[in-house]
């Protein structure tokens, strides 16, 4: 039989925009001793833009161009022609910027995901590698140190670059952000403060994880991690002893919501992250997850 004290947690979580799946849920989070969330869409808000075009002459040479540049034009349309397949966030600002810049698309030819890498396919006779550096590396694309100064720029601004690679050749580098939440940083502290272990995990390349981190006062970052990975890194932590709560809010989530003791679901998340929860934290707000797990700790002192 439930107690009516979880009842009435219950109840009062949903108050706060907190549903809870059943009583065993709400006992776990009690328990939380290490709480990892995700980057993108967790920590930030899930609505990246563009920033930054570079894009990179034959010669090796970047050059300062203005938006009407034929060439630039070209290959943004190519790549965003390639992006409308992509369900990645970041293919979204892709999309939107190309929208700006009034850009008419393409059929692609074809189109393969890469999960935790990026996209490839042919586009009007071109075959294109869109992602991180490691997709680069994956498909021979060589010159990649030749940019490090302006990458590490994007990366301290918590930007994240995008390289993009045509026939082979770097040709194009975007910058994208997405802006971190705005109770981001005060619902670190106060999980902090009330002695929890907090660990950023995010697909995302280190440097530009790290700067999310520091800006909202995260210590601990585990970075360039692929989707299978993620699961694997919940359950190395509760071999260390914890008790996990992740938060997450995409399809790569799931799997590691199932695995952690407890899993947060952002309710403006993918569905399948919220059916893969037993917390859905109905508004997205990150300042209701130390209230929630105090409110579970009360609630669990009342039944002894
Ligand atoms: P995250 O949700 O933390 O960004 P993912 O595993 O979804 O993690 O993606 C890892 C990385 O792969 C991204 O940070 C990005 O660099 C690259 N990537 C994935 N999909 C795309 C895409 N459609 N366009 C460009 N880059 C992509
Ligand atoms: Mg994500």
């Amino acid at each position: 039989a439930t107690p009516m004290s979880i009842m009435v947690s219950v109840g009062r979580a949903a108050q706060m925009g907190v549903l809870i799946k059943n009583g065993e849920a709400l006992q776990l989070a009690s328990k939380v001793t290490c709480v990892v969330l995700d980057k993108t869409g967790t920590i930030t808000q899930g609505k990246p833009s563009v920033t930054d075009v570079m894009i990179i002459s034959k010669s090796g040479a970047t050059s300062e161009v203005d938006d009407k540049d034929l060439a630039l034009q070209q290959l943004f349309t190519r790549v965003a022609s390639l992006e409308r397949y992509s369900e990645h966030p970041l293919a979204s600002a892709v999309l939107e910027e190309a929208k700006v810049r009034e850009l008419v698309l393409f059929e692609p030819e074809s189109f393969t995901n890469v999960q935790g890498k990026g996209i490839l396919g042919v586009v009007d006779g071109c075959s294109l590698a869109v992602g991180n550096r490691s997709l680069m590396q994956n498909e021979g694309v060589s010159g990649l140190d030749r940019f490090d100064a302006e990458i590490s720029q994007f990366s301290a601004q918590a930007k994240t670059p995008v390289y993009i690679a045509e026939n082979g050749q770097l040709s194009m580098i975007i910058a994208v952000t997405d802006p971190i939440k705005a109770d981001a940083k005060a619902a670190m502290t106060a999980l902090l403060q009330s002695g929890k272990r907090v660990v950023l995990l995010s697909g995302d390349n280190i440097r530009t994880a790290k700067a999310v981190a520091t800006q909202v006062g995260i210590k601990e970052v585990i970075a360039e991690v692929l989707p299978e990975q993620k699961q694997a890194h919940i359950i190395a932590l509760q071999a260390e002893g914890e008790v996990v709560a992740m938060v997450g809010d995409g399809i790569n989530d799931a799997p590691a919501l199932v695995s952690a003791d407890v899993g947060i679901a952002m309710g403006d998340g993918t569905q399948v992250a919220i059916e893969s929860a037993d917390l859905t934290f109905l508004s997205g707000r990150l300042s209701v997850l130390a209230d929630t797990f105090s409110l579970a700790r009360v609630s669990m002192r009342n039944i002894k």
